[in-house]
């Protein structure tokens, strides 16, 4: 009776539904790994899952090494990128990023340098890295850009930069593992630099715990392959910076598993996105500048008069049965360790769009109805008049009966 008669039809929407190969139809695969007696150490399956993404995915132009995750890959990556005393302190990222990225920086003895980012696309902000890059010069160890929810950074700016510069790049990309360049090509074919994707359940590209590093440079994927395993760069000795970050051969199995599949459900998720940006043509989305966004949610902006009271849209959707998130809500300047270990610049627009930004569902298993319906209910409850927050509470209510 508290919802509406078409939300009694519908089935719950969680807000993200991981869909990672199921090992219980894999027995075969498993006993097959299980009887090679290899079950890490960059194994068999390991090779040809990272061969596979090489030339399927990046079309051969370089290599790929797995991680057991992308925060560890980002870690080796970074660390890779400053060398074993890195020259200058900071690592110049944005704040509107997963936690990942701050912590990977910190764990190399870096301080994370937080900039804006660009009200539209929400990747960095262009000019606010080139004003950080003036006034703070070789003192900036890395660049280290967020590709945004999957959006594509301009990678030739990016260049460009570094080498003007002289300061070393690694890219997050993290929720990027599907999503297409505006030439078609896979986000970061042909980089110098390396990217480091996410392979983690809740990605579109979902496993388990996982992760990619790619780069068109392939001494730098051997350089990181090495340091993966402890440094060893001779056998079991070991000649530079080294950790453990090698992926099971049972994740490579589901990485293996996941390629078969995977463009019938970016593109799936990507028509999920554009019926949404349909039905919802007054509010704000991202702009993407590539051809496809490999999408793990919907972030939109709520009106403005909504804004720094998103919870009243949120507690409407939950109402429905409908899950939402809050992404990157509270951005790394925002949350107390960050605090305390990070530089900020001004984040006028970071801020802005935290207090606006909601993330709505998509799954490899809805479809476009249940996007109809997550939009008539989101549409609702962000209510089509201005509402003051005393009457949020009974406009809601005439909502969720069914108006
Ligand atoms: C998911 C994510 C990560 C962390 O990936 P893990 O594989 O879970 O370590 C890092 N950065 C960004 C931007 C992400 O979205």
């Amino acid at each position: 009776m508290a919802h509406s008669r078409s939300a009694g039809r519908q089935r719950p929407i969680p807000f993200i539904r991981p869909n990672p190969p199921r090992l219980s139809t894999l027995t075969p695969e498993l006993a097959a790994i299980e009887d090679s007696g290899i079950f890490s150490n960059y194994g068999p399956v390991n090779a040809r899952f990272e061969d596979r993404v090489a030339s399927t995915v990046f079309e051969s132009k370089g290599d790929c090494v797995t991680v057991a995750n992308a925060t560890i890959g980002l870690m080796l990556a970074i660390k890779q990128a400053v060398g074993w005393k890195p020259r200058g302190r900071f690592a110049l990222m944005p704040s509107f990023t997963f936690a990942a990225t701050a912590h990977a920086a910190l764990w190399c003895g870096l301080t994370p340098l937080l900039c804006d980012i660009d009200p539209e696309t929400w990747l960095p902000d262009a000019a606010a890295e080139d004003a950080l890059l003036k006034q703070y010069g070789s003192d900036i160890a890395v660049i280290l850009p967020n590709a945004t929810f999957g959006n594509c950074l301009d990678l030739d700016r990016y260049a460009r930069l570094s080498d003007a510069y002289g300061i070393p790049l690694v890219i997050d990309a993290a929720a990027s593992m599907g999503s297409l360049d505006a030439n078609d090509k896979a986000f970061g074919i042909d980089s110098r630099f390396p990217l480091v994707f996410s392979l983690h359940a809740t990605k579109a590209f979902a496993t388990s715990e996982g992760g990619l590093i790619y780069c068109a440079d392939r001494d730098l994927i051997a350089t990181l392959r090495a340091m993966g395993n402890f440094g060893f760069g001779e056998p079991r000795c070991a000649t530079m910076p080294g950790l453990n970050s090698k992926l099971s051969e049972t994740t490579a199995l589901l990485g293996l598993t996941k390629l078969k599949d995977f463009e019938a459900i970016a593109e799936h998720r990507d028509d999920l996105y554009e019926r949404y940006r349909t039905l919802l043509p007054d509010f704000t989305f991202q702009r993407m500048t590539g051809n496809r966004t490999a999408h793990q949610f919907v972030p939109v902006l709520v009106p403005e008069r909504m804004a720094g009271n998103v919870q009243q849209a949120t507690a409407g959707l939950e109402r429905c049965g409908i899950g939402s998130g809050r992404y990157f809500v509270p951005h790394i300047a925002q949350q107390p360790y960050f605090q305390q270990t990070c530089t900020a610049a001004d984040l006028t627009v970071t801020d802005t769009i935290a207090r606006r930004v909601i993330a709505l569902p998509i799954s490899d298993s809805m479809t476009v109805e249940d996007v109809g319906h997550v939009s008539d209910i989101f549409r609702q409850v962000c209510g089509p008049r201005p509402v003051s927050r005393r009457a949020g509470r009974s406009e809601l209510a005439t909502v969720e009966a069914g108006r």
